[in-house]
């Protein structure tokens, strides 16, 4: 009797609860309505662009530099490698970025890292899938790039972290935010030269002991944030390769490409 009472309440409470969500979920929209995440001009819908500045980003499409991700100045549907890429291999695989560094792009970059902004992960996940939709094939492993202790007390979160999770869960691949660790600080890249760049995360990052079995023979894609002179990603895939990773790929939100460099 008391069960059946519970049940009969029960029935009689879950169409009120749909409602009341339903009811929040406009209420929400009515006290923070849908925003663009760069210009913060109404938008239909959370989490995406405005008409204005969607045509602002410069996706990087084929084709482009098998080895480096660049956009190549000349059409061709073979899988082509950069004289840049010949001239200076670098200690990863391949790298795939959503697009150029520049513009609108800069502008999401620099709000979602420095302003808290979760919203913009949902976005850049879908981005990323696409862009890195040959590199997430035969993937055993996301490793995300480790932020330095004090930038992450600062920002309070790591950008390449929460991608490597949402990218995880969309593509069915784990993810381990431990297997990297930044054994020194290094200072910020910014208004550093290539060669400042390289030494100054030269030996930065380690695979902690506990997780080299972890990474032996896996294929990795390592979840950066800007790739500027690939510096990081090296330094990153140089560890990885040391502890036993058979390949680590890398996949970034951007990465910054030779004005000159024409646009298809
Ligand atoms: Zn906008």
């Amino acid at each position: 009797m008391r069960s059946s009472h519970a049940e009969a309440t029960r029935n009689l409470l879950q169409p009120l609860g749909a409602f009341c969500g339903k009811a929040a979920g406009k209420l929400s929209d009515f006290i923070l309505p849908p925003l663009c995440l760069v210009c913060r001009s109404p938008v239909l819908g959370h989490g995406g662009l405005c008409a204005t500045c969607w045509p602002g980003i410069d996706f990087i499409e084929r084709p482009r530099c098998d080895v480096l991700g660049i956009p190549l100045p000349f059409p061709s549907d073979e899988t082509v490698v950069s004289a840049a890429a010949l001239a200076d291999p670098p200690d990863y695989d391949r790298a795939r970025a959503v697009a150029r560094y520049d513009g609108v792009m800069r502008e999401l970059i620099h709000g979602i890292k420095y302003g808290d902004r979760h919203e913009g992960v949902k976005l850049f996940c879908l981005w990323m899938k696409h862009a890195g939709d040959d590199v997430l094939e035969d993937t055993d492993l996301l490793v995300p790039v480790p932020l330095a202790r004090m930038r992450l007390w600062s920002r309070r979160f790591n950008q390449s972290a929460l991608l490597a999770r949402a990218l995880s869960r969309a593509r069915d691949i784990p993810d381990n935010p431990f297997a990297l660790k930044r054994i020194r600080w290094t200072a910020s890249q910014v208004g550093l030269s290539t060669e400042q760049r390289k030494q100054n995360v030269a030996g930065a990052f380690q695979v902690p002991e506990a997780q080299h079995a972890g990474i032996l023979d896996q294929n990795i894609v390592l979840i950066d944030d800007v790739i500027t002179t690939g510096a990081t990603a090296n330094a990153c895939a140089k560890a990885l390769k040391r502890a036993g990773a058979a390949r680590v790929d890398v996949l970034a939100r951007a990465r910054v490409v030779d004005p000159l460099t024409p646009r298809l």
